[in-house]
């Protein structure tokens, strides 16, 4: 028995395929010439990951918090509204970085992207420290690459749309996410603030910078004078920290010295805050559905 597999499956589909391996054979080809060239892209549904969100801020020349309200819905990934990020569409659903001679951002294309038509399947076997990663394989009647005479096995697949440096650096969130998804009621409901660390961490990493870098973190936490200078300036080890410290924020997992009763007096100050923060997400999330919705009609 294993835990419910992660899909990180790009576009919208009802279609639950057959599991495969690296070895596995495919047939697919995309290219400039096909007839349904950018049709993926018109009905998108692309979660991001945080090394996605740091690529694209990049390649956009926007900085993270830019790049969050421009570019970026928020949504709840399960029932106990752990905070995920999409990217934002237009009206009809198509993603605003598509243009029409293909992705304006082709060489930083968000993970989900890069798999299309694959889907990745992260699962922890019980009893198991590490993940396994599986495929499937998604077949959409406007896809017309599966009808392309080429075989490639998942394994080239992967490495030709780049994705082993994506997989290496989303490799930390993958394990989060299924720690969290194996503890499940264990660890019981994460509170508020909770989940709104973990939205800063995961995806808001101009606002974690400064919290990191500020005194009410520096009277929670033990770090040396190294270890903040190599997080103000390297996003990469940051981003990393930010699992580290989300694991132990959520499971208990001690890694980073803390300061004893620092961090309840901490929360006791900033709950009201957090709180009024998480009204005005929601607010502007329901903001953006409501316009779509009028729109719509
Ligand atoms: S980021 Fe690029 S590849 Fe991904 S949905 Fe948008 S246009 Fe398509
Ligand atoms: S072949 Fe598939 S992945 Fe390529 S453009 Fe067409 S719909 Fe998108």
């Amino acid at each position: 028995m294993s835990d419910q597999p992660t899909f990180d499956v790009p576009f919208k589909s009802d279609v639950l395929p057959q599991r495969l391996d690296e070895d596995s054979q495919i047939r697919f080809r995309c290219h400039k010439g096909i007839s349904c060239f950018n049709a993926c892209c018109r009905n998108a549904d692309v979660t991001l990951t945080p090394y996605d969100i740091l690529r694209l801020k990049d390649r956009l020349g926007l900085s993270v918090t830019e790049f969050l309200q421009q570019h970026t819905v928020l949504f709840e990934m399960d029932a106990d509204r752990l905070p995920g990020v999409k990217l934002r569409t237009d009206d009809e659903g198509a993603c605003r970085l598509m243009m029409e001679d293909g992705c304006s951002v082709y060489q930083d294309r968000p993970t989900a992207c890069r798999y299309y038509p694959v889907g990745h399947l992260a699962m922890r076997p019980k009893d198991s420290a590490s993940a396994e990663h599986h495929y499937v394989l998604i077949q959409e009647e406007h896809c017309k690459g599966h009808l392309e005479d080429r075989h490639l096995s998942i394994g080239q697949y992967r490495e030709e749309q780049g994705l082993l440096p994506y997989d290496e650096m989303n490799r930390g969130w993958y394990e989060l996410l299924l720690k969290k998804k194996s503890a499940g009621p264990t660890v019981g409901k994460p509170p508020e603030l909770s989940l709104q660390l973990f939205f800063m961490a995961c995806y808001d990493q101009d606002r974690f910078r400064r919290f990191v870098q500020s005194d009410a973190f520096k009277k929670m936490y033990i770090l040396g004078q190294g270890d903040y200078a190599k997080l103000a300036q390297d996003e990469i080890a940051l981003m990393e920290f930010g699992y580290r410290f989300l694991r132990q924020v959520l499971f208990g997992e001690q890694s980073i010295p803390g300061r004893e009763g620092a961090w309840e007096e901490r929360y006791e100050q900033r709950k009201e805050v957090f709180e009024l923060r998480r009204q005005a997400e929601i607010a502007r999330a329901q903001q953006q559905e409501d316009d779509k919705y009028q729109n719509d009609v």
